[in-house]
C-alpha cells in the first residue's frame, strides 16, 4: 500500500511517500517562529508541491493521504477540535476537503502520538504487541494507547492522548491547558527554563550560561557532573516514569514506547525510568516492557499504512 503522509508539530512540519514500513521520499520544512501560532492554512499549504510530486510518483497507487496533528482531532469529521493555544484557526479547517481539493486525495487524521504509536506498531519498538501505551517526550509531552490491536479514542477523542496532562504533581506548576502539576509543566522541553532556575545550585550551574536549555544539554552537564542538571534530570525521570506508571494502570499495556526528541539521551533515561516503572507499577502478570522508539521523528510518517489499513478494515466491518 502506498500512502501520503504529512506530520504537523510544533516547529516543524513534515511529508512523505510511505510504502507499507518504508519511506520512499520525505521533506521537511522548519516553520518560521511567527508563523507558529495562527495560519493553519498557509503550514497545511507550505508541503503541497512536495506531496503533489510525491503523488504524480505514486501514480493511481495512493490510497489517500494520512495527516498527524499534534492536538486534540476529531478523526472521524477529519476537523481539528482543540490545540491548547497553538494554530487557533486550525478548527476552522475543513482538511477533508483541503485535501481532496488540492490533491484529489481522502484524507484521514489522527493525533500525532496515536500516529506515532501506530508507526512504532507497525514498524517499530512495539511490533508483535497489541496493547501498547506511547509517551513522547519533547517540547510538550504526548500520549497514546493501543488496547487489543485498536488505537482508544472516546466519546470525545480524548481517551489515551492526553498524556502530557496528566497530574503528576497537585501542588506543582500551572499548566498551559489549566490543570496543576501536569507531567507537560513538570517535565518537558518548554517548561525546562522554569525548572532549571528553581532548582538548588542553578546559580553555580554551567546552565546558568547555557545558550539553549533543552533536555540535550542539561544531560550533557549531568554527564559531566553538574549537580544541578543531575538534579534537573533525575527529577524529570521520576516525573515521567510517574505518568508511564500511570498510563500503565490506566490502560493495562503490555509494552510502553517512549519516544519524542529528548530521548536523544535515551541512554541516560531509560534505565532509571524502566528501573522506577518496575518498582511502581502493580502488574500481578509479569512486567510491562519499556522501550525507547526505534522510528525518531519518522515514527508518525510510517503511522500512515498501518492508520489506513485499519480504517479500510472498520469501512469493510460497516
Ligand atoms: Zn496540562
Amino acid at each position: 500500500m502506498k500512502v501520503l503522509a504529512v506530520d504537523l508539530g510544533g516547529s516543524h512540519v513534515a511529508c512523505a511517500l510511505v510504502e507499507d514500513d518504508s519511506i520512499v521520499k520525505s521533506e521537511s520544512f522548519q516553520l518560521p517562529p511567527a508563523a507558529r501560532m495562527s495560519d493553519v492554512l498557509a503550514l497545511v499549504e507550505q508541503p503541497l508541491l512536495a506531496l503533489r510530486e510525491m503523488a504524480s510518483h505514486s501514480g493511481a497507487e495512493c490510497s489517500g493521504l494520512a495527516f498527524s496533528f499534534c492536538g486534540l482531532v476529531n478523526p472521524l469529521a477529519g476537523r481539528i477540535v482543540s490545540t491548547n493555544g497553538k494554530y487557533d484557526d486550525g478548527r476552522e479547517l475543513d482538511l477533508g476537503k483541503w485535501a481532496l481539493e488540492r490533491l484529489s486525495l481522502r484524507l484521514l487524521l489522527e493525533n500525532d502520538a496515536r500516529t506515532a504509536l501506530l508507526g512504532e506498531y507497525y514498524a517499530g519498538a512495539a511490533r508483535g504487541f497489541d496493547d501498547v501505551v506511547m509517551m513522547t517526550l519533547g517540547t510538550g509531552v504526548g500520549g497514546a494507547a493501543m488496547i487489543n490491536g485498536r488505537l482508544l479514542h472516546g466519546k470525545h477523542f480524548q481517551a489515551g492522548c492526553l498524556g502530557g496532562h496528566l497530574g503528576v504533581n497537585y501542588r506543582g506548576r500551572v499548566c498551559t491547558c489549566g490543570n496543576v502539576g501536569c507531567l507537560e509543566s513538570e517535565a518537558s522541553t518548554w517548561a525546562l527554563p522554569a525548572i532549571c532556575t528553581a532548582t538548588p545550585g542553578f546559580e553555580e550551574s554551567v546552565l546558568r550560561h547555557a545558550p539553549k536549555l533543552d533536555f540535550q544539554t542539561v544531560f550533557a552537564a549531568s554527564a559531566e557532573g553538574d549537580e544541578c542538571a543531575i538534579r534537573v534530570g533525575d527529577t524529570c525521570v521520576e516525573a515521567w516514569a510517574a505518568g508511564c506508571v500511570t498510563m500503565i494502570h490506566a490502560y493495562d499495556p503490555e509494552v510502553v514506547v517512549v519516544g519524542g526528541g529528548t530521548m536523544r539521551a535515551a541512554e541516560q533515561i531509560l534505565p532509571a525510568l524502566g528501573a522506577h516503572i518496575s518498582r511502581c507499577a502493580w502488574t500481578p502478570w509479569g512486567k510491562v516492557k519499556v522501550r525507547a522508539a526505534k522510528l525518531g521523528s519518522a515514527a508518525s510518517l510510517l503511522g500512515a499504512v498501518p492508520l489506513f489499513r485499519m480504517n479500510s478494515q472498520m469501512d469493510a466491518r460497516k
